[in-house]
């Protein structure tokens, strides 16, 4: 009962971390990919007795969820870091939509499954596989605490003025249409992190974060709750991201419908896949970006152009939103690693007191740091996130406060 396992289950893949669970020292990381194909991989990296790292992989079939998570217990015995999942104190699983209905983690019982299964229609891809995950989980280790951390909760704080879309006000009674954000658990993770950083309580700051990774989103924290975000009803809403549009006229959709009778499979198939960095060079990987606009592509910078340009309107708008912020916070692959999408987002922001230090900002670092002037206010810092240590850590306090 020393081990806490956390659990993110997508369609097609399952991903799983094991802590400990007094230190949540992460003790091994692995990914099965392709469930339901006709081959699938499994691996897990972890820390052997000699304290070194080392993996182990496996093709094999796996064709639903129930065999991965057999194949994941085999391979966590194997390597003598989990003998049996039933002896963990506790698992923790990623649940991407909590609608309204969960403002923070929840132990999960059977009306926590009626409910995930009840917001289906909010997230008709991501919620079946989360649901299939903890209930052939709870099949396999049924003594053990289960805990359901949801990428909506940390939003759920978010005003009504905010949430709520400018359209007939009964489809948000009868239909829930409304803003719910996502990324929550990396805003609120980051969010915290910064605070610690600067040896402030998070409910003294005014904090924008600022989630950079394939999927982008941003949030105006306002001491400790989150005041709004950029991603929607769904994650397309907002930033632009490497295949999603973010933003846009939804008149567009109507004009290429009666002009190119695009159907809504093929709109939906365009803005969610073919749009984004993507659409607009060709690519959606920040690093193959920066490489070819290092060799003079202009597609390429206009990808960036636009990406950056985005992330500098909702850096002001948040800051109205707040009223000035303590700190702005970038995370996710790009946010951490590419210096030119924070150097391009910061660019001209000098008269609101926001300004980075080029020396800073260019140093490559795996650690939180800061990358400001030191005379600005507006203090700027490189978290690096960790959605699956915040899980783990909603786990352990959750398990910590039921009764055995
Ligand atoms: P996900 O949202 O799938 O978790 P990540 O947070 O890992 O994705 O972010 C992936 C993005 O981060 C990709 O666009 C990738 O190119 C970008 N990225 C990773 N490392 C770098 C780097 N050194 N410089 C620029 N971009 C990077």
């Amino acid at each position: 009962m020393t081990k806490i396992l956390v659990l993110n289950a997508g369609s097609s893949s399952l991903k799983f971390q094991l802590f400990a669970k007094e230190t949540l020292q992460s003790l091994a990381s692995g990914v099965i990919e392709q469930i339901g194909e006709e081959t699938s991989h499994a691996s897990l990296q972890f820390i052997n007795s000699a304290g070194k790292s080392q993996q182990i992989s496996q093709d094999l079939a796996i064709p639903e969820h129930k065999a991965a998570i057999t194949t994941m217990s085999a391979l966590l015995k194997e390597s003598a870091i989990a003998r049996d999942i039933r002896e963990l104190a506790g698992i923790g699983h990623r649940v991407v939509h909590g609608g309204e209905d969960f403002h923070q983690p929840v132990l999960i019982d059977q009306k926590v499954l009626t409910t995930i299964e009840k917001l289906i229609p909010l997230a008709p891809l991501h919620n079946p596989a989360n649901l299939a995950g903890i209930e052939v989980a709870m099949q396999q280790a049924p003594n053990t605490p289960q805990v359901a951390v949801f990428d909506t909760a940390f939003h759920q704080t978010i005003p009504a003025h905010s949430f709520l879309y400018a359209l007939p006000f009964d489809l948000y009674e009868r239909k829930k249409v409304r803003r719910y954000g996502f990324h929550g658990t990396s805003h609120h993770y980051v969010g915290k992190e910064a605070a610690r950083f600067l040896g402030r309580p998070f409910d003294s700051l005014k904090i924008i974060t600022l989630h950079l990774g394939n999927g982008a989103s941003a949030a105006a924290i306002d001491r400790g709750r989150c005041q709004d975000t950029s991603m929607g009803m769904t994650p397309l809403e907002g930033l632009v991201m490497g295949t999603r549009s973010g933003d846009l006229d939804p008149a567009i959709l109507f004009y290429l419908a009666r002009e190119s009778g695009m159907t809504l499979d093929e709109m939906d198939e365009m803005l969610n896949k073919k749009s984004g960095l993507k659409g607009i060079c060709g690519e959606n990987d920040m690093r193959t970006i920066t490489e070819r606009i290092k060799e003079g592509d202009e597609q390429a910078e206009l990808a960036l152009d636009i990406f950056c340009y985005r992330l500098k309107r909702y850096i002001g708008s948040y800051l109205a939103v707040l009223g000035g912020a303590d700190c702005i916070v970038f995370t996710g692959g790009i946010g951490e690693h590419s210096s030119l999408v924070r150097q391009k987002a910061c660019e001209g922001l000098e008269d609101l007191d926001i300004s980075l230090d080029p020396t800073k900002n260019e140093a490559s670092s795996t650690r939180a740091r800061a990358i400001h002037h030191e005379q600005c206010k507006t203090q700027i810092l490189v978290i690096p996130t960790n959605e699956e240590l915040e899980i783990a850590s909603q786990t352990k306090k959750l398990i910590a406060s039921s009764p055995p």
